[in-house]
């Protein structure tokens, strides 16, 4: 097992050596290199927050804001007790790519809090986040770092960050951040977007890679909000979910998981363990099955040099942000597995993130078709484009995925020029 450092900077190392790479087939030049390497802002506060026992407790929250080249900073607030700065370097600059692989108009970002969510009242938490706001407010608003849902946060979260924000100025900025509740500027569809995303990525990689999805078996680690909006969506394509976990283990059946039994099971014993008809496994285990499609969409840095060789599938679709390091990549290329990199699979939910923001910038509000339309679109355009790199330069997918973004920030540097 590793430790939680060792695994962030494995996530930090490998953000750098995947860039790195398409930095030597892009032939950038040190000093840009330098550029793109570097997180540009790096906010930490410390904060108090009154416990409902009347107690005060000191809480350490960050917002890093990787490049802004293409517009302003965008990406997600994460509340994790092992949270460290290592990992917002990693995830803010998967941000920037994320975004320019999709080709919408951001730079990258991420934020945090150090507190385990689950130990605390909803009044702690509401606490918590609005003095949270208030402390990045420095950094946060609508043309410059826009905030939205990531590991164990949600759409009252990004509400309350709302409000906050919203009574300091005097009058309602909608667009501070995305993925709200829709009755106050929320899109339509924004909750199962990322989910959306890959699923129409894992269409057009079966496509290419002929697999017929219909009767595909698909293992998916994870039932968060990402991981349980897949499995439901895949199944309504007709694929077989034969494997699905959370963070204590999962549960197999080879048949495929009566999925709206395992959703009700799950509400009911907060585990999947026990779930009837079905084996019991590790989440190690998971990975390893005899499937077709392997998602995973919980953390980062879980297919490894350690566990990547035991690896069936023929695609792994990355719901999770950097869920595979440079030795397990390197082993998914020597077996043939289509890789659909993070940066692309999962780009869904920030892309319909930036459509949020833009609703609410023009007050003027889309329907879920609208929005679903849309967002194939930008996703069938972004795996086109990343192939058709892989095809011409005969790379992997991840490395065309980062040729593609790395190229496109580049650009928007060079254009722009170093000030003054
Ligand atoms: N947290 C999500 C991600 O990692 C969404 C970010 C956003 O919508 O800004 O992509």
């Amino acid at each position: 097992m590793m430790t939680e450092t060792d695994q962030s900077q494995n996530l930090l190392q490998t953000a750098r050596n995947q860039f790195n790479n398409a930095a030597d087939f892009l032939g950038l030049e040190p000093g840009l290199r330098k550029v793109m390497l570097t997180c540009k802002r790096e906010l930490t506060v410390n904060f108090p927050v009154q416990m409902d026992n009347g107690s005060v407790e000191v809480y350490t929250g960050y917002r890093f804001q990787h490049n802004v080249a293409r517009g302003p900073a965008k990406g997600g607030i994460r509340y994790h007790a092992q949270l460290t700065p290592e990992d917002l370097r990693a995830l803010a600059m998967l941000m920037t790519w994320k975004c320019a692989v999709a080709d919408i108009p951001y730079g990258g970002a991420k934020g945090g809090v150090v507190v385990d969510p689950k130990k605390l009242s909803q009044r702690e938490l509401e606490n918590l986040t609005r003095r949270y706001a208030t402390e990045i407010s420095l950094l946060i608003g609508p043309d410059t770092d826009i905030p939205a849902p990531d590991i164990n946060t949600d759409a009252q979260t990004m509400a309350w960050i709302m409000d906050t924000y919203s009574m300091q100025k005097g009058y309602s900025v909608t667009a501070v951040v995305t993925g709200k509740p829709i009755n106050i500027g929320g899109a339509e569809g924004r909750s199962e977007a990322t989910a959306r995303g890959v699923q129409y990525v894992i269409r057009e990689a079966c496509r290419e890679k002929d697999i017929n999805l219909e009767g595909a078996r698909i293992a998916v680690q994870g039932f968060g909000n990402v991981g349980a909006t897949i499995a439901r969506l895949l199944m309504g394509d007709g694929a077989r979910v034969v494997a699905i976990s959370n963070t204590n283990g999962g549960i197999y059946n080879p048949e495929g998981l009566d999925l709206k039994n395992v959703t009700i099971y799950n509400q009911e014993h907060h585990t999947l363990a026990g779930f009837p008809n079905a084996d019991k496994i590790t989440n190690q285990e998971l990975l390893g099955l005899d499937c077709d499609i392997l998602i995973p969409a919980a953390y980062e840095n879980q297919l490894t040099g350690a566990n990547a060789a035991q690896v069936k599938a023929r695609i792994i679709a990355e719901a999770a942000n950097g869920p595979t390091n440079t030795e397990a990549d390197r082993i998914f290329q020597d077996k043939g597995i289509f890789v659909l990199p993070d940066i692309l699979a999962n780009a869904g939910g920030v892309t319909v993130s930036y459509f949020e923001w833009v609703q609410d910038l023009q007050s003027f509000f889309w329907n879920e078709a609208e929005t679903n339309r849309r967002l194939n679109t930008v996703m069938s355009k972004a795996f086109s484009e990343v192939h058709n790199i892989a095809q011409e330069r005969k790379v992997d997918m991840r490395t065309a995925a980062y040729i593609l973004a790395v190229g496109r920030v580049a650009e928007a540097s060079l254009t722009r020029g170093i000030y003054p």
